[in-house]
């Protein structure tokens, strides 16, 4: 039997508790998951892909259930690619609200034309989370405010220690 093999990829700028949902719910169906970090330095990220791998590191043991194996990884350049190098049968995304579905419908189509054999399977996020994004999390968290529960405790000292240095 060939190991059903599953890549996540996203930019992880910081890790949400949004992305942990979805991996959460990814775990039953794949016998091992690569979360794969994007390295894009053009976007100006607020963690480098080292920092993003790191805490992904340090707080997936905390939601590893069952018998699949959870693996970070980066990665530049074409998501079907890195898939293909990695003989992923499958890209996870996650879905929040319809205004997701165009582009991950376009990202879907596009990835199934370069790799035939690669099918992204779409999961929906928690409703709690369907407001959650990595960006709405940076800009209210820079401006005061509060996203306890919104992202790993680990993420927010994270970010404050940020803030702090760049003050
Ligand atoms: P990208 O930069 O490609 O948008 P992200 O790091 O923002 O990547 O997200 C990676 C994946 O996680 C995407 O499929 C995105 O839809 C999903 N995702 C992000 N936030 C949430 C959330 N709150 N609930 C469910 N899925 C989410």
């Amino acid at each position: 039997m060939s190991l059903r093999r599953a890549i996540f990829p996203g930019s992880f700028d910081p890790l949400t508790n949004g992305h942990l949902d979805i991996i959460k719910r990814s775990l039953p169906l794949f016998d091992e998951i690569i979360i794969a970090v994007l390295n894009n330095p053009e976007k100006k990220p607020m963690f480098s892909v080292e920092e993003r791998c790191a805490m992904l590191r340090e707080i997936l043991p905390e939601i590893k259930n069952g018998k699949c194996a959870l693996i970070v990884d980066s990665f530049s350049g074409l998501t079907a690619d890195f898939a293909r190098q990695k003989d992923a049968q499958a890209i996870v995304r996650g879905i929040r609200a319809i205004s997701d579905y165009e582009y991950e419908l376009r990202m879907a189509l596009m990835n199934r034309r370069l790799e035939p054999n690669i099918e992204t399977v779409f999961l929906m996020a928690a409703e709690e989370y369907s407001y959650v994004s990595s960006n709405l999390m940076k800009q209210v968290f820079t401006l005061g405010g509060r996203v306890e529960g919104l992202i790993p405790e680990l993420v927010e000292t994270r970010m404050r220690e940020k803030l702090n240095k760049t003050l």
